[in-house]
């Protein structure tokens, strides 16, 4: 019900959003921010490919504005350009630490819950201090939280950032490679980013039983990722043809509208109950 291809209409598509309406959406996003009924949390559900079992989530931000659903494609990269991001990203991981939580007290479990973090956030703020303080606060473990970075993010080769990953690898935080392939980090330096997982991206899943070109990035990505000890994660996985290719190739983790949708929390615990059956 909320979201939906023709829902996004009041600002333009993702990547060119307009000088006045940038600064329009920036002033819309700051208000969002003091509203607090204007954004909203999505989680998408990761299924292991062999036992069909709930492996994880991903956390997916939502901005409910003047009636309408913008999709974080847009908003996002408007906010990284203004800096808001850095407010944006404390509310997403406030209130991703906060659900955990109160699920943790109802006795459910959904694995690590995954969190994007994008460029400046990385950069400039203090973002991992800040999600371990929360964790404190909230009383929740590493083993509950992943985050997730672009391989753009990554290249941002900044002391600030190099720090922020020494960080969440002390604390044990799982890092996932978003969007894998879609990017240009080298080799040597995805082995030295010592990452737990390996999204592959949506478009390369899309050509399973199409391109035989995307087939052969997708096995190869999975057996590079074996061969570093890292999990694969395919995004964007719609069909059954697609899972079954995946699980033939041993992916082990499974994203997609195939089995569930970014839902909202409520939504999601009535989604494990009937997925468990
Ligand atoms: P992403 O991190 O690559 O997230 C995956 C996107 O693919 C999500 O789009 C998800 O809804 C969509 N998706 C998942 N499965 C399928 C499928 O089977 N088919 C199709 N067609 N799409 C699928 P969404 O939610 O619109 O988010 C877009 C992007 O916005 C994300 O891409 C991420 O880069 C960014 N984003 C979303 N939430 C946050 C956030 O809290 N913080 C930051 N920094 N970025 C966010
Ligand atoms: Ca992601
Ligand atoms: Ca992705
Ligand atoms: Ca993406």
């Amino acid at each position: 019900k909320q979201s939906g291809k023709n829902t996004y209409r009041m600002f333009d598509e993702s990547m060119d959003v307009s000088m006045q309406n940038r600064v329009r959406m920036q002033r819309l996003l700051k208000d969002a921010m003091q509203a607090d009924d204007q954004l909203m949390l999505n989680f998408q559900p990761q299924i292991d490919s062999q036992t069909e079992q709930l492996h994880g989530l991903e956390v997916l931000l939502r901005w409910h504005c003047q009636g309408e659903w913008i999709s974080p494609a847009t908003f996002i990269p408007v906010a990284e350009d203004s800096g808001q991001i850095v407010e944006l990203g404390r509310w997403v991981i406030e209130n991703t630490l906060a659900q955990i939580s109160r699920w943790q007290q109802k006795g459910l479990s959904f694995g690590r819950v995954a969190i994007n973090i994008s460029a400046v956030q990385m950069a400039n703020s203090e973002v991992v201090k800040d999600l371990l303080d929360a964790m404190k606060r909230y009383d929740v473990g590493s083993d509950s939280i992943a985050v997730e970075f672009t391989e753009s993010t990554l290249m941002v080769r900044s002391n600030q950032l190099l720090n922020n990953l020494s960080r969440l690898r002390e604390a044990k935080i799982a890092i996932a490679i978003d969007d894998f392939g879609t990017g240009y980090c080298s080799l040597s330096y995805l082995k030295e980013l010592n990452a737990q997982y390996l999204k592959i991206d949506k478009s390369f899943i899309d050509g399973i039983g199409e391109r035989y070109s995307d087939e052969c990035i997708v096995t190869a990505t999975i057996a590079m990722a074996n061969g570093l000890e890292m999990a694969v994660v395919a995004e964007g996985v719609e069909t059954e043809a697609q899972v079954a290719y995946l699980r033939q190739h041993g992916c082990e983790t499974i994203q997609g509208y195939y089995y569930g949708r970014p839902m909202p929390a409520e939504t999601l615990e009535s989604w494990m109950q009937s997925h468990a059956q």
